[in-house]
């Protein structure tokens, strides 16, 4: 009979990162859904080698208390959750209390913090699960996370990241999403040191299409609104001229989630099907809010 045994946490937290990060682009979207969450009107995210040796993601948001930085990276360490009633009103995008711990579990991780009360900022070093050290430091309002070498420490996942250039476009295609998301939150994405793509956060979801998708799909797109109890929708839908050949273009987003649905993409097909030949899709870019008594 094989004994049964009891993991040690160190295995324990390795096989829950592999959960929440599964190549550079997951640490990507953690990290930039925790600065949307508190606040941060500008977010900068800078990648080296698709983001596999070198991610920096800097938000001029909330900060985090001297006290809590050591904290928020233990597992099931959120401020947004209190009780599971909060399940039911919560509005951020994360709420697990997994990311941080996941991410450090994987990676060599600096994060660099400062609230606005406070007079000086925090640094804070961890690297596979091991505390490396706490000092205070002079910093502006806000957090910078460095993630180093992902996977450095497991390498049986190192292995399934593919080449750095793929991995880059992951994390392109991700942002872009985000951006759109959230068009009253400037994005800067820098690949390389080179800039690829920085919105201006003035909340104009058009400009937003322009700068990703290009002048021609900008001039070819529609206005749409509808709001009900229920729910409303934000956003623009393209004219048949700009129809795409594939399900790429399809993008919606509920509660600032970028989403994939069946059920919806076969609403936008069905509509759009008197206008577009086979094998033909749609742009779109809605953004969907569900209300707490559409929702529940
Ligand atoms: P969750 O987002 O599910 O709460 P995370 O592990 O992603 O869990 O983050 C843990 C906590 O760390 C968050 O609840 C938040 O309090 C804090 N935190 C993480 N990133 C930031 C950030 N960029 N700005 C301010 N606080 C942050
Ligand atoms: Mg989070």
């Amino acid at each position: 009979m094989p004994q049964i045994e009891v993991l040690d946490e160190k295995t324990i937290d390795r096989i829950a990162a592999g959960e929440v990060v599964e190549r550079p682009s997951s640490v990507v979207k953690e990290l930039v859904e925790n600065a949307v969450d508190a606040k941060a009107t500008a977010i900068t995210i800078e990648i080296k080698d698709g983001g596999i040796s070198f991610i920096r993601i800097t938000d001029n948001g909330q900060g985090i208390p001297k006290e809590e930085v050591q904290k928020a990276f233990l597992r099931h360490a959120t401020s947004k959750l209190k009780k599971i009633e909060d399940l039911l009103t919560i509005s951020s995008l994360g709420f697990r209390g997994e990311a941080l711990s996941s991410i450090a579990a994987v990676a060599q991780v600096e994060v660099i913090t400062k609230t606005a009360s406070e007079l000086t900022g925090t640094k804070y070093r961890i690297e596979g699960s091991k505390e490396i050290g706490q000092e205070e430091i002079g910093a502006p309002e806000g957090t910078t996370f460095l993630v180093r070498n992902l996977f450095y420490n497991t390498p049986a996942r190192h292995k399934f990241l593919k080449s750095a250039q793929t991995e880059a476009s992951y994390i392109s295609t991700l942002v872009e999403r985000l951006a759109l998301s959230h068009p009253d939150i400037s994005f800067q994405l820098i690949v390389n040191n080179q800039p690829k793509l920085h919105t201006n956060g003035n909340t104009k979801l058009k400009d937003i299409i322009y700068h990703i998708f290009g002048r021609d799909i900008a001039a070819g797109v529609l206005p749409v609104r509808a709001q009900c109890d229920l729910f409303s929708i934000d956003g623009y839908i393209g004219k048949p001229i700009i129809a795409r050949g594939n399900r790429n273009f399809e993008i919606y987003f509920i509660n600032g989630r970028y989403i994939k649905s069946t059920l919806l993409t076969k609403c936008i097909e069905d509509a759009y099907k008197p206008y577009l030949m086979k094998h033909q899709y749609p742009f779109t870019v809605c953004i969907c809010r569900w209300t707490a008594n559409g929702w529940m």
